[in-house]
């Protein structure tokens, strides 16, 4: 088929590519749909996949027609079934974790995107990696729990890994390419210093709470946290960038996805969301790239990598930009950054634990169980709990995992205990 350009011109040609969608009714999935939807000639929808919403699995497979569709829990599994039935669909039904690995790793697939929320998404992630597919990874927390597996995995099998973090694709878009760690070109040196890169400049927008009086933070509800000032994004991550968790994770996710340390990397709070990222140079340029805070741009980015592929984004209007600006992140006020920072730094069990109690401190938060400002607290808690151990295979990484989400659980009830 033929690769246009933004201007419909002609640029190159390459056979139609096959995609898997893991997480196809959250907020990455919906937004690759619609990415994919302006380009229905050049990608094929080979599968899609869901935890429980399976209505909307149901009505995503009536207009897409994929080949199979996964549905994680089995309660609404007979549902789905006899729905695709009788509306006439020929898709595939799978259940479980096996059906994730299936859709991540069949020969069919040539690009999976790896939208799954939080620990859920590693083995299915890791499934594509090991396939040698093209993995979109939206996913961060695969690296955060398993980084050093997961890219030893993707130097193995000559996967391509391209990050749809909005941060970790515009730091990508800012340095020549191939530079990511793991790739099948990888280089001898990191690619940092080859690349005369003095540092990585990954920039957040501070959240919801940048501003509030942190007298306030207790009372915060969910779905305060939740209203992120210029993201539309899932709820768990919107409590991340809430707590800026998120960007600490992104931290480590950097650190990983660009062979690089802690050190290498600078936090810069940027309230606007118009840089995603930048990266400086030996020589002092400093590259950013900018556009919409709408994470349509990096899917397409990623989805046809090399080439440019039209997103659905509108242009900025620079004449009604009223100003970038830029500020230190408040460590007082987001005691996450500094937790994260050390937790990447120590490496081994650590980001695995921290990554855990977060997922259920959150979710706690999420269900009103604890206090906006007992996140931070159960995961600080529950890293003095875990014993330091440096994982060597997946169940090891699990086994770790499983400890941490035991220990946060108990924290979490212990601040449920305390009168407020
Ligand atoms: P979301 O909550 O909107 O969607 C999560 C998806 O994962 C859903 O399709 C859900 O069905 C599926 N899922 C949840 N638990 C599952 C389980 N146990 N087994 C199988 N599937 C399960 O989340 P999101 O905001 O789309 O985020 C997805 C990932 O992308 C996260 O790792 C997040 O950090 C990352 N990310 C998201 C954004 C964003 O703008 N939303 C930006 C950068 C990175
Ligand atoms: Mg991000």
């Amino acid at each position: 088929m033929n690769i246009e350009n933004t201007q419909g011109q002609s640029i190159a040609s390459a056979e139609t590519q096959s995609v898997s969608i893991l997480g196809s009714t959250g907020s990455i999935g919906q937004s690759t749909l619609e990415v994919l939807s302006l380009h229905a000639q050049r990608f094929h929808l080979f599968a899609l996949s869901a935890n429980t919403r399976a209505d909307l699995l149901l009505s995503q497979c009536e207009k897409w027609q994929p080949d199979y569709a996964v549905l994680r829990n089995p309660e609404q599994a007979e549902w789905l079934e006899r729905s695709l039935v009788e509306k006439g669909l020929t898709t595939k039904l799978l259940h479980g974790s096996e059906g994730l690995d299936f859709i991540a790793s069949h020969e069919q697939v040539d690009i999976v995107m790896a939208s799954i929320v939080g620990s859920a998404g590693l083995r299915s992630t890791l499934a594509a990696v090991n396939a040698g597919k093209k993995v979109l990874l939206a996913n961060k927390e695969s690296l955060v729990m398993a980084g050093a597996l997961f890219m030893q995995a993707v130097e193995k099998s000559g996967a391509v890994l391209l990050p749809i973090d909005s941060e970790h694709n515009a730091i990508f878009q800012c340095m020549p390419s191939p530079t990511l760690s793991g790739s099948a070109e990888q280089m001898a040196e990191p690619a940092i210093i080859a690349n005369g890169i003095r540092k990585i400049l990954l920039t957040g927008s501070g959240g919801p709470f940048r501003t509030l009086p942190m007298d306030d933070f207790s009372a915060i509800t969910p779905d305060q946290a939740c209203a992120h000032p210029n993201w539309s994004m899932g709820r768990k991550i919107s409590v991340d960038s809430a707590t800026m968790m998120n960007k600490g994770l992104e931290l480590i996710e950097a650190c990983w996805l660009f062979d690089c340390s802690p050190s290498d990397i600078e936090i810069v709070v940027h309230p606007q969301s118009v840089i995603h990222s930048m990266v400086e140079y030996l020589d002092g340029s400093v590259l950013a790239q900018m556009g919409h805070p709408d994470m349509r741009t990096p899917i397409a980015h990623a989805l046809s990598w090399p080439v440019r592929i039209e997103s659905g984004v509108e242009s900025l209007n620079w004449a009604q930009m009223n100003g970038l600006t830029f500020e230190a992140p408040d460590i007082e006020r987001f005691p996450a950054l500094d937790i994260a920072r050390q937790a990447a730094e120590v490496g081994g069990s650590v980001p695995i634990a921290l990554n855990a109690a977060n997922e259920i401190a959150v979710e706690a938060f999420l269900n009103e169980a604890i206090p906006f400002t007992a996140i931070i607290e159960v995961v600080q808690q529950c890293l003095e709990k875990i014993p330091f151990e440096e994982p060597m295979t997946l169940d090891a990484i699990e086994a770790i995992d499983f400890q941490a989400r035991k220990v946060a659980k108990d924290c979490c009830q212990a601040f449920q205990k305390v009168p407020s």
